[in-house]
């Protein structure tokens, strides 16, 4: 039973026993699914800095009837744009207009203003928050 190659894997036989059994199982099933579909994990991008986050830590602003708000409770229906809750990646979003191009609309001075004054109260509740 014991062989000289499971003593180079980790020095413990039954651990390299399972390596062989896993990487057998994951042929089997990649023969299976051909599909490139990874994982669907509910990844977004910030628009300004274009990383992708977990949902939590971006804050999402929709376009609406009444025009570009921010949805802090992610609930609220229409086209969507996530910027991360750092005011960095806001100020990059509103001089570029990123936002409006996100959402494929113009954004109108009030709004932008609305979005500014936003950002800048942001910074404060986040790092609160962060600490937490
Ligand atoms: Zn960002």
């Amino acid at each position: 039973m014991l062989t000289p190659h499971s003593i180079c894997l980790h020095g413990s036989q039954n651990v390299g026993m399972n390596d062989v059994y896993i990487s057998v199982l994951e042929k089997q099933m990649a023969q299976k699914k051909v599909t490139k579909k990874r994982k669907h994990v509910p990844h977004r991008i910030c628009i300004a800095c274009r990383e992708a986050v977990g949902k939590r830590g971006l804050i999402r602003i929709v376009r609406t009837a009444d025009g570009v708000v921010v949805d802090l409770g992610g609930k609220l229906p229409g086209r969507g744009a996530y910027l991360h809750s750092r005011i960095d990646c806001w100020r990059i979003a509103l001089e570029t207009n990123l936002i409006g191009r996100a959402l494929r609309t113009r954004v109108s001075a009030e709004a932008t203003q609305k979005l500014k004054q936003f950002s800048t109260t942001l910074v404060e509740t986040v790092m609160a928050s962060d600490n937490a």
